[in-house]
């Protein structure tokens, strides 16, 4: 089996990274940067989020699992200490795959041609450079509103616990095929009306945001974000690829839920 690591890049992610290394090269495993059969990410869950987009192009034969240097992770649930009973069953045993879904993102732009594709393991958001983000969402086709506000926030099943729910979304479980639709600080009053409920869409529907004014807008996807110039419009989907994580031992979702927000014992 070849494997890659991806550290976080501080003093401690280096030298567990180290570490690991060594333990599964005397295990006979192949270090492979390029074609890995499993990435191990050492440090946080943007260390996970960059490990991804690393290997975004290759996530049907690349399965993920993060350890923690800092504190609980959603992606990176593993600790230092267990870092030997980790290196023996990547070696040792087939490991279990689960499926989390990926957001689409295809950002067209006014000039024609060509266009951006994206995939997200968290969410993706739209904010104005300045002033009130305005922008009619479709779905399915349909015009639903005209959001005057902050921003608005797409996330997966898997990013729900992250940036959606400091927006007050729901927490949903990956093992669902939906995103979500948030809205940050929408513009409410006898004038301008959003339905101010985050929306939960299935898998198989559209969401499409377009610019009523403005042209211009940072569009995050995950912890990038990019300036994006003479957008016409900004469509989301689950995407028919998934992120594949490598398990080694259950630590069911409710549970890291449980773990991260309430407490840890
Ligand atoms: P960061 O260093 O600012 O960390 C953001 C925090 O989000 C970290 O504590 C990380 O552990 C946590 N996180 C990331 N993914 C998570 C998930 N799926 N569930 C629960 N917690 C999660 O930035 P980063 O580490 O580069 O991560 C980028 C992410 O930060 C974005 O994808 C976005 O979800 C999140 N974010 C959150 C807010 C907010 O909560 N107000 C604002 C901006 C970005």
């Amino acid at each position: 089996m070849k494997f890659a690591i991806q550290s976080k890049g501080d003093d401690s992610s280096n030298t567990l990274m180290h570490r690991i290394k060594m333990y599964l090269l005397d295990f006979d495993l192949i270090y492979d940067e390029d074609q890995p059969d499993i990435v191990i990410s050492v440090g946080g869950d943007g260390t996970l989020l960059y490990a991804f987009h690393r290997y975004s192009s290759r996530l049907d034969k690349t399965a993920f699992v993060g350890i923690h240097t800092g504190h609980l992770g959603f992606y990176a649930d593993w600790v230092p200490e267990e870092i030997e009973k980790l290196v023996i069953a990547i070696a040792k045993t087939p490991f279990q795959v689960i499926e989390y879904p990926l957001l689409e993102v295809i950002i067209r732009y006014q000039n024609g041609g060509r266009e951006s594709k994206y995939l997200a393991l968290n969410e993706s958001t739209v904010k104005n450079i300045e002033a009130t983000l305005v922008m009619d969402v479709e779905i399915r086709g349909e015009h639903f509103e005209r959001f005057r506000g902050d921003g608005l926030c797409v996330s997966t099943p898997s990013g729900s616990t992250a940036y959606n729910k400091a927006l007050g979304g729901a927490i949903i479980h990956p093992s669902i095929s939906a995103f979500q639709v948030t809205e940050m600080a929408s513009i409410n009053n006898r004038v301008f009306r959003t339905i101010g409920s985050p929306l939960v869409l299935p898998g198989h529907h559209t969401c499409m945001l377009k610019p009523v004014n403005q042209t211009d807008f940072h569009i995050t996807i995950d912890h990038l974000t990019l300036l994006h110039k003479d957008v016409k419009s900004i469509q989301y989907r689950i995407s028919d690829k998934k992120i594949r994580f490598a398990r080694f031992r259950p630590f069911p979702f409710w549970k890291r839920v449980h773990d991260s927000f309430i407490s840890d014992e």
